[in-house]
């Protein structure tokens, strides 16, 4: 599904990622886990296409294809989805219609007719079920004056829409209370299926309580200092990172 080798990224001439790797295959569920500030958000970035970022070495591969060659909207229609860490708000622009353009740009992308009215409505009262988002949302404008944990859901929610190959999930459980942290676990687990990948960034394991990773990897310096199972998540939640950090000190000075 995608497979990162060596990627070296900067900014304004500061290096962020540095060496990193990174392989997801189909069916997989990644956690992406680290300190502030090492890059994890820069990571989510890159893979959707934002071109602020300078790419210095490495390459990206999505199924096969140079990721470089294909424009952000082609990556989105490809299958990458990218929730954000901080949801824009759209005012003026209605959640529906809105998603219902996103949905018919990526069916148009893979030689599919438009979706009707009619059977965008169906398809998103089934999706609104599956999240158990509040149906009065979907009438107001993208994100517009929505709490934290209404715009954290609301990713969830365009998530199942969209139905990702690969989807991206960055801090998706910050600023959330239990419930909702629930309503986006359980969306995601959902959604989970032996065709599509998750990477979920987050600084936090407790969200990892609710969706359970194949992999865990600590983020430190720019690359993947520590990869592990769930039970590294619970390991960086009892002892912090900052054993992984000397562990990874140590390696660099060998
Ligand atoms: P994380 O998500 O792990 O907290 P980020 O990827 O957001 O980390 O940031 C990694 C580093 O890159 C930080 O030092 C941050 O200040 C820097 N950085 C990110 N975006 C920009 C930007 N637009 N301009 C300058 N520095 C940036
Ligand atoms: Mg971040």
């Amino acid at each position: 599904m995608l497979s990162i080798k060596d990627l070296s990224v900067s900014i304004n001439g500061k290096t962020i990622l540095d060496g990193f790797n990174l392989e997801v295959k189909a069916g997989e569920v990644h956690a992406i886990m680290g300190p502030n500030g090492t890059g994890k958000s820069t990571l989510a970035s890159v893979i959707a296409g934002r071109d602020m970022f300078d790419v210095d070495r490495g390459e990206i591969t999505y199924r096969g294809q140079n990721l470089f060659d294909m424009a952000p909207e082609i990556r989105a229609r490809e299958g990458i989805f990218l929730g954000f860490q901080y949801p824009v708000e759209i005012p003026g622009v209605s959640m529906a219609s809105f998603m219902r353009t996103a949905i018919n740009e990526k069916r148009k992308h893979l030689g599919l007719e438009p979706m009707s009215g009619a059977e965008f409505l169906k398809l998103m009262e089934e999706k609104k079920k599956l999240v158990e988002i509040q149906s009065k949302l979907t009438n107001r404008s993208v994100n517009e004056g929505f709490s934290g944990g209404e715009k954290k859901k609301n990713e969830i929610f365009q998530m199942a829409l969209l139905e990702p190959r690969l989807a991206i999930l960055d801090e998706t459980d910050s600023g959330l209370d239990i419930d909702a942290l629930k309503v986006v676990a359980n969306g995601v687990n959902k959604l989970r299926s032996p065709e599509n990948a998750t990477i979920i960034i987050t600084h936090y394991q407790r969200l990892l309580d609710f969706i359970i990773p194949d992999y865990v990897h600590v983020l430190f310096d720019g690359r993947i200092v520590k990869s592990g199972d769930k039970s590294l998540a619970l390991e960086l939640e009892s002892k912090g990172y900052e054993w992984v950090k000397k562990e990874a000190n140590m390696a660099a000075a060998h």
